[in-house]
């Protein structure tokens, strides 16, 4: 099974609280880490996911736990959560956090792309992280089964891949063993105030009184601050994944070429996507934040494909409600999973390039495909940050596609900024206000 969905059966029902000390809104990655955190500090935590715990991005990504080609203020979390993410299966006991360390190799077509890469290396080093570029015949015996033409690679072997849709739940239920209440089918739908404070949350299920909350809302974030009076930019693009059949032989490195991108599965087959091929629904709020993601449009035009209108229940289709009440069954308990049909363009890409690039790959045939939204900001690196008002809001969201990685650090320091602990990072470049203090939009590598 690739991905979680509504057919799943209910698997967290804990009661929703009266009460606690921090209500957490959506059970992906960053959610059920910051739980997980915080229940980890005693904190009284509660979660509430509307539909399933990882049944949105966090359970249909590549699996990906990458530093390499990360943004330079991202590369510091992103180590921490390299280093969480190794430690989580045995502080846990959960197997199914098991993180295998494989590697990461992004190739490239020219010289210009490798000389990139060499700044990047460079920066790296300075975090002491270990990359190295590699030649052509270095990337030939690194993966001997990849055809095509490189002109060389960049590789960062720390980094590695976990099994998204069995990773997730495990954490949740690591969290919930800590004391945290893990609520699915229970769509927070808006935040009670008090003397300019976080005072409650009203859920489909009732009201919870609470000092601090973090919105972890992945692509419905925009929407659910939007309700508040809160201008969060954010839009959403949907990425098509599938995967093959067992393939015999050994292990590999998570491989990224604009082609073809492969990622070796516990269940012993692999996770193929395209490099060049995004596509973005056309929506109210993309005419509304196009001024914003104008450099990063740019950034990715050659790969972004626009497609008129999101399909109804999706975040941001056109005549979708915008405004609504405690009282009122809102646009999250209507879509209780985001689960986006697979791109048919992505799929015949995969099925032309797989027998020219990965005959072996192709053999062994696709066994499944998918699709999840992935929420951008327009910088391409995330919001870890207290919104400046209500006090006592906290928000953990456009993880850009690559939140599963960033997942477990981004959960830790949300915990840490959450209780007012010193949570040793410089978050600056996640700020609330960066849209809106008139500060450059400059896009971190996507
Ligand atoms: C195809 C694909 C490939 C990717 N590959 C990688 C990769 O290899 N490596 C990597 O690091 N990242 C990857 N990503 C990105 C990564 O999956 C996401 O960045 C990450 O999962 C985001 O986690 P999240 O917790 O912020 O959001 P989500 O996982 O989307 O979770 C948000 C949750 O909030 C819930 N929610 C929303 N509103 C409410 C509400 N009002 N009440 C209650 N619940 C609510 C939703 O139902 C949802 O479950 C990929 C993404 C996709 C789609």
């Amino acid at each position: 099974m690739p991905m979680i969905s509504e057919a799943n059966p209910v698997a967290f029902a804990d009661p929703l609280p009266d009460e606690v000390d921090v209500l957490v809104i959506g059970a992906g990655v960053v959610g059920v880490s910051t739980a997980y955190f915080l229940a980890k500090s005693g904190v009284r935590v509660a979660v509430c996911e509307k539909g399933r715990v990882a049944g949105e991005q966090s359970s249909r990504n590549w699996g990906w736990v990458r530093q390499q080609g990360r943004d330079p203020a991202e590369l510091p979390i992103v180590m921490e959560s390299n280093r969480i993410w190794r430690g989580l299966a045995e502080e846990t006991g959960e197997r199914e956090l098991a993180f295998t360390e494989c590697g990461c190799l992004y190739l490239a077509t020219g010289p210009e792309q490798m000389s990139r890469w060499e700044e990047w290396r460079e920066m790296a080093s300075r975090h002491q992280l270990e990359s190295r570029l590699l030649t052509a015949q270095q990337v030939e015996a690194l993966v001997p089964d990849l055809a095509g033409r490189w002109s060389g690679g960049i590789f960062t072997p720390s980094d590695g891949r976990a099994e998204p849709f069995v990773a997730v739940p495990a954490l949740a239920r690591a969290a919930r063993r800590l004391g945290a209440a893990i609520v699915e089918n229970c769509a927070v739908r808006t935040v009670e105030t008090a003397a300019g404070r976080v005072a409650a949350v009203h859920t489909e299920r009732g009201r919870t009184a609470v000092r601090a909350v973090v919105l972890a809302g992945g692509a419905w974030s925009t929407f659910f601050a939007s309700n508040l009076g809160i201008d969060l930019p954010q839009l959403t693009v949907r990425a098509t994944v599938g995967r093959t059949n067992p393939v015999s032989g050994g292990d590999s490195p998570a491989v990224y070429s604009p082609g073809l991108c492969l990622r070796r599965r516990a269940d012993g087959g692999y996770t193929v996507a395209v490099g060049d091929l995004i596509e973005h629904y056309v929506g109210p709020r993309s005419f509304r934040y196009l001024a914003k993601f104008r450099t990063l449009l740019g950034a990715s035009a050659r790969s972004l494909r626009i497609l008129v209108g999101p399909p109804r229940g999706f975040p941001g289709s056109w005549g979708g409600r915008r405004r609504w009440t405690a009282d009122e069954v809102t646009p999250f308990e209507r879509t209780r999973v985001l689960n986006p049909p697979p791109s048919e363009a992505v799929l015949r890409r995969i099925s032309a390039r797989l027998p020219v690039q990965a005959p072996r790959l192709a053999e062994a045939g696709m066994a499944e495909a998918w699709a999840g939204m992935i929420d951008v900001t327009p910088d391409a690196v995330p919001y870890l940050c207290e919104a400046p008002s209500p006090r006592g809001l906290f928000i953990g969201t456009g993880m850009s596609g690559h939140g599963f990685g960033i997942g477990p650090g981004a959960g830790r320091v949300l915990a840490d900024l959450v209780q007012g602990r010193p949570h040793g990072h410089d978050l600056t470049r996640f700020r609330f206000e960066r849209f809106s203090d008139g500060s450059p939009v400059v896009p971190g590598p996507y």
